[in-house]
């Protein structure tokens, strides 16, 4: 078992790895999936004084969580004008204060366990047209009814710091941070084995039933007995829980990292911030320590890794910034997301003792800790708060039929990107 060939796993010093699942075990709580929403629940679980056992099919933060962009946020997968127009302001606020309080635990977990794990400071969201008006709009709700304090800026300022013609205005929230996400998650797990949590890898569960008022989870050595189970499996789960199933689709996408490029990045990239585009399917990026660019991008419903990705990736980055020249890019990989059709997570308990924490698309991190939070506040404590999330349901996906809406609805999406970029259509609302 072995982590994808990232710059996460080559940054981050050999983990001593947590033992298979052998024989038969009892707990409180099982947990299904170690990524950071399994992890989360596990820690905030065990602080409630609750026995826990997860199993991990492949390593901790294999998945999703191990390989993502980094950029952590208060907010979801849709925008807060979606939410409004799903659910009204005060139940948008309520949820967006759960969404920070997610962002927040992130921020004082880091410090208090992995502080070389913080990256960077801030988030710069840039147009790829003239849009100005849109954009004050945006950042006058966010100030007046979610309290962020987000500045704007000219074409002009932002080319000072993104050295592109590709952008005009953008808008900076200065309280977003980025990290290294697989040693947040290693952190994590350390802290959760720490406070006598029992973690296995290479433990996937291949079956569950309810039996006897328990929830029995089977891995091909062993078993494990708990009055409640949650399922974490996001994009990686497969067919193992059916409500999971068919409420997520897993949507990949992709990032490549250059070579170091040192003091020649300023070149193109003078920030520090985290960066992406508002365009429906966009670029995000950032720099990394010596000079790197971690470039992403790209949607997919394909499971395996397109033929020349790395060179792929580098053609976006440099019709953004060709003064780069040509720099290697060493590391090229894709990840899943999980995404439920409302593009909101679901966080349900399906029946008796079974719970699901899932679909947080490209939102993840501070949602996972959000819903880690809620689901262990709801086992231990009888706490209903997710049950905000109850309007969203967890619809049907489509099974094959989503799959190929989505990928359709990428390929649509990408072309009128296009023409929005040439103004040959008016846009109508933008992915904050
Ligand atoms: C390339 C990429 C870039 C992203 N960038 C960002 C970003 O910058 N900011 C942001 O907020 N979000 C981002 N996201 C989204 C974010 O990473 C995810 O939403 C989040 O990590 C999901 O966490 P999770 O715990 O739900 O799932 P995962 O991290 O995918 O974990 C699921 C785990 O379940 C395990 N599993 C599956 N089946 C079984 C089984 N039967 N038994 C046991 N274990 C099982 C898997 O091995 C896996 O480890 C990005 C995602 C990707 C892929």
């Amino acid at each position: 078992m072995t982590y994808p060939a990232t710059w996460y796993a080559a940054e981050t010093p050999k983990a001593p790895g947590y033992p298979a699942l052998t024989g038969m075990v009892e707990a409180d709580v099982c947990i299904i999936g170690g990524g950071l929403a399994g992890l989360t629940a596990a820690r905030e679980l065990l602080r409630a004084g609750k026995g826990v056992v997860l199993l991990e099919a492949e390593r901790i933060a294999w998945g999703a969580s191990g390989r993502n962009g980094g950029f952590v946020s208060p907010g979801f997968a849709l925008g807060v004008e979606g939410i409004i127009a799903k659910v009204g302001l005060a139940a948008t606020q309520q949820l967006y204060a759960l969404s920070k309080a997610g962002h927040d635990y992130v921020w004082s977990a880091i410090v208090e366990l992995a502080p070389a794990a913080l990256m960077g400071s801030g988030w710069l969201v840039a147009l790829r047209q003239p849009g100005r008006d849109e954009l004050i709009r945006h950042q006058a709700l966010m100030a007046e009814h979610f309290a962020t304090d987000a500045e704007v800026f000219a074409p002009e300022h932002t080319r000072k710091m993104l050295k592109s013609e590709r952008y005009f205005e953008s808008m900076l929230s200065p309280d977003a941070f980025h990290i290294q996400p697989l040693t947040y998650a290693l952190a994590l797990a350390r802290d959760v084995a720490r406070l006598g949590g029992n973690i296995h890898e290479g433990s996937r569960a291949l079956s569950w039933q309810r039996s006897g008022g328990k929830a029995i989870l089977r891995t091909n050595k062993g078993q494990v007995r708990a009055q409640h189970a949650v399922f974490c499996t996001s994009g990686y789960g497969g067919q193992l829980f059916a409500p999971l199933a068919r409420s997520v689709l897993p949507v990949a996408t992709y990032i490549a990292v250059t070579q170091p490029l040192g003091e020649k990045v300023c070149a193109a990239i003078a920030t520090g911030a985290a960066v992406s585009d508002t365009r429906r399917a966009g670029d995000y990026y950032r720099v990394l320590p010596g000079g790197r660019i971690l470039w992403g991008g790209r949607i997919s419903t394909r499971r395996t890794e397109p033929a020349r990705l790395a060179e792929r990736m580098r053609d976006d980055m440099l019709s953004v910034y060709p003064q780069l020249g040509t720099p290697r890019m060493e590391y090229a990989w894709s990840g899943l997301m999980g995404y439920a059709r409302h593009k909101m997570p679901v966080i349900e308990q399906p029946g008796e003792g079974l719970w699901m924490a899932t679909a947080f698309g490209g939102h993840g991190l501070n949602t996972t800790a959000m819903a880690g939070q809620l689901i262990a506040a709801a086992i231990a404590g009888g706490d209903d708060r997710w049950k905000l999330f109850a309007p969203f349901g967890s619809p049907w996906v489509g099974g094959p039929f989503g799959q190929a809406g989505v990928q359709m609805s990428y390929w649509a999406m990408q072309a009128k990107d296009r023409l929005d970029e040439r103004g040959m259509v008016r846009r109508r609302s933008y992915r904050w």
